[in-house]
C-alpha cells in the first residue's frame, strides 16, 4: 500500500498480515476482517478492555465493532471472565447433556416469548442452515424466500444476493454453490410485500419458509418499514410456509428480547448466535414446538454438533444474558443516540451527503442522501468517502467497521472518555471524507 494512501504505519500487524497470508487464503479466517473494501493494514488485536482494542503495534482504538456486536458490555467484562474461568476449571466439553445449556435455554426462553423451544448450535451459519432444513422437512416443501442484501451466514443456499462480507466484495453467486441449491432460492428486494405475494403466487405449494434479518444490519442498518414483518407473517400463513426470523445481529442486542421486543411479530422460527455467546460460539435457532418437535432425537430432522452446548460458550452467554438488563439496554441506546449525533453534525458541517439509520441501539451511516430502503439503496452511496473517513478515525484512535455496508456497535462500557475520543475524531474525518474523490 502506498505511504500516501495510509500516512501511518502498522509494522507489526502488516508482519503478522504477511505471516498469516503465508498459511491462510488471504490472511484471516473471514473476509471483512482483511480490509478489502477500503484497503491498508488490517490491525491485528492483541487485547481487549471495556470499549478498547488493542493492536499489535501497543495502539488502542475505541471499538465501535465489538466483535461485530456480541462484546455487548465490553471486552473482558469482569463478571463474564469470572464465569468463564470457572467453566474451564470444571472441563471444557463433555459430549454428553449438562447443565449450564439447560440454564441458557430457558434464559431465551424466559425472555423472547415466541420461543418454545430452542436447539444449541456453534455458529449463527448453523442456526440458520438448521432452521431452514427443519422448514423444509416439516412442510415437505423445497423453496426458501430470502431479501437481497440479507446475511444470514455462508448457507449454500441463501449464499444469493447475500450482504456483508459478500456485499464488501461483490460475489453475487459464490462458485461452489450448485445450481440446484440456488435454483430453490427466490431472491426478493427487501421491504417489497407485492414481490412476496408475487412469489407466493408464481410458486404454489412449494415455498417451505421466507427468511429475513429481523432488522437487517449485513447491508448497513435498513429497518423493515411498518408492517413489513407482519406482511411477511401473515403471507406466510396464509400459503402454508413458516417465517423465519434471523436475530443472529439483533437477538439480545436491540432490547431484551432482540427485535421480536421492538415489533412484537411473531415467527415460527428463530436463529440466534452473536450476543448470546458472550464472545464464544454459542448459536441457537427455535420457535414453535409444534415445528421443533420435528428435530432429531424427538423428530426426523436431523441435526447434531460435537460441540452444541459447549460448557464454556454456555456459561459465558449465561453469564451476559443475566447482565443484560433494561438499564443496560437504556445506557447503549443513549450512548448510540449520542455518537449519531456527533456523526452527524461533523459530516453535516463538512457538506457531506448522509444518512444515519437505525434499528435501536444499532446504526450505520450511508455516505448518500437517504432514505436506504433496500440493498440497491445501500449500493448506490459513494463508498469511496466512507475509505477516507474510515482511515482518519483509524489513524485518530477510533475502530469502525471496515466496509460501508456494515452496522455499527455500541457496548456498554463506551463511557464518556471513548465518546469524547469519537468526537475529537470526528471532525477530520468528516473533511477527509469530504475531499474523498472515487
Ligand atoms: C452474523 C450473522 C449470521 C452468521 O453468523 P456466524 O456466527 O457468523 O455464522 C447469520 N445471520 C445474521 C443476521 C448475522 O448477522
Amino acid at each position: 500500500m502506498s505511504e500516501l494512501a495510509y500516512p501511518y504505519e502498522a509494522p507489526a500487524s502488516q508482519a503478522l498480515f504477511d505471516r498469516a497470508a503465508a498459511v491462510t487464503p488471504g490472511g484471516v479466517n473471514s473476509p471483512v476482517r482483511a480490509f478489502g473494501a477500503v484497503g491498508g493494514t488490517p490491525r491485528f488485536m492483541v487485547s481487549g478492555t471495556g470499549p478498547y482494542l488493542t493492536d499489535a503495534d501497543g495502539r488502542e482504538y475505541v471499538d465501535l465493532v465489538c466483535s461485530w456486536g456480541p462484546m455487548i458490555l465490553g471486552h473482558a467484562h469482569p463478571e463474564v471472565v469470572a464465569a468463564v474461568q470457572e467453566a474451564v476449571a470444571r472441563g471444557t466439553s463433555f459430549g454428553t447433556p449438562a447443565e449450564g445449556e439447560v440454564a441458557l435455554a430457558e434464559a431465551m426462553v424466559e425472555r423472547v416469548a415466541p420461543l418454545e423451544q430452542v436447539r444449541l448450535v456453534s455458529s449463527g451459519t448453523e442456526a440458520t442452515m438448521s432452521a431452514i432444513r427443519l422448514a423444509r422437512g416439516f412442510t415437505q416443501r423445497t423453496k426458501v424466500v430470502k431479501f437481497a442484501g440479507c446475511y444470514h451466514g455462508h448457507v449454500d443456499s441463501l449464499l444469493a444476493a447475500a450482504g456483508s462480507g459478500v456485499a464488501t466484495f461483490a460475489l453475487p453467486d459464490t462458485p461452489g454453490v450448485t445450481g440446484a441449491q440456488a435454483s430453490d432460492t427466490i431472491v426478493l428486494p427487501y421491504n417489497d410485500l407485492d414481490a412476496v405475494h408475487a412469489a407466493f403466487a408464481a410458486h404454489p405449494g412449494e415455498i417451505a419458509c421466507v427468511i429475513t434479518e429481523a432488522s437487517p444490519g449485513n447491508m448497513g442498518v435498513v429497518p423493515p418499514l411498518p408492517g413489513f414483518n407482519q406482511g411477511l407473517k401473515d403471507a406466510c400463513a396464509a400459503n402454508g410456509a413458516l417465517f423465519v426470523s434471523d436475530e443472529v445481529m439483533t437477538g439480545f442486542r436491540t432490547s431484551r428480547a432482540g427485535w421480536y421486543g421492538v415489533e412484537g411479530v411473531v415467527p415460527d422460527l428463530m436463529t440466534f448466535g452473536k450476543v448470546m455467546g458472550g464472545g464464544f460460539p454459542a448459536a441457537a435457532f427455535g420457535g414453535r414446538a409444534d415445528v421443533m418437535a420435528y428435530l432429531a432425537p424427538a423428530g426426523p430432522v436431523y441435526q447434531a454438533g460435537t460441540l452444541s452446548g459447549n460448557p464454556v460458550a454456555t456459561a459465558a452467554g449465561l453469564a451476559q444474558l443475566r447482565l443484560l438488563d433494561e438499564a443496560v439496554y437504556d445506557k447503549i441506546n443513549a450512548t448510540s443516540a449520542q455518537i449519531q449525533g456527533l456523526v452527524g453534525e461533523a459530516l453535516g458541517k463538512e457538506g457531506v451527503a448522509h444518512t444515519i439509520q437505525t434499528a435501536s441501539n444499532m446504526f450505520s451511516v450511508f455516505f448518500t442522501d437517504g432514505p436506504v430502503r433496500n440493498y440497491a439503496d445501500a449500493k448506490a452511496q459513494e463508498s469511496f468517502r466512507f475509505t477516507a473517513f474510515f482511515h482518519s478515525l483509524l489513524a485518530n484512535g477510533v475502530y469502525l467497521p471496515p466496509s460501508s455496508f456494515e452496522s455499527w456497535f455500541v457496548s456498554a462500557a463506551h463511557d464518556e472518555r471513548a465518546v469524547q475520543r469519537i468526537a475529537d475524531a470526528l471532525p477530520a474525518a468528516a473533511r477527509a471524507a469530504a475531499e474523498a474523490t472515487a
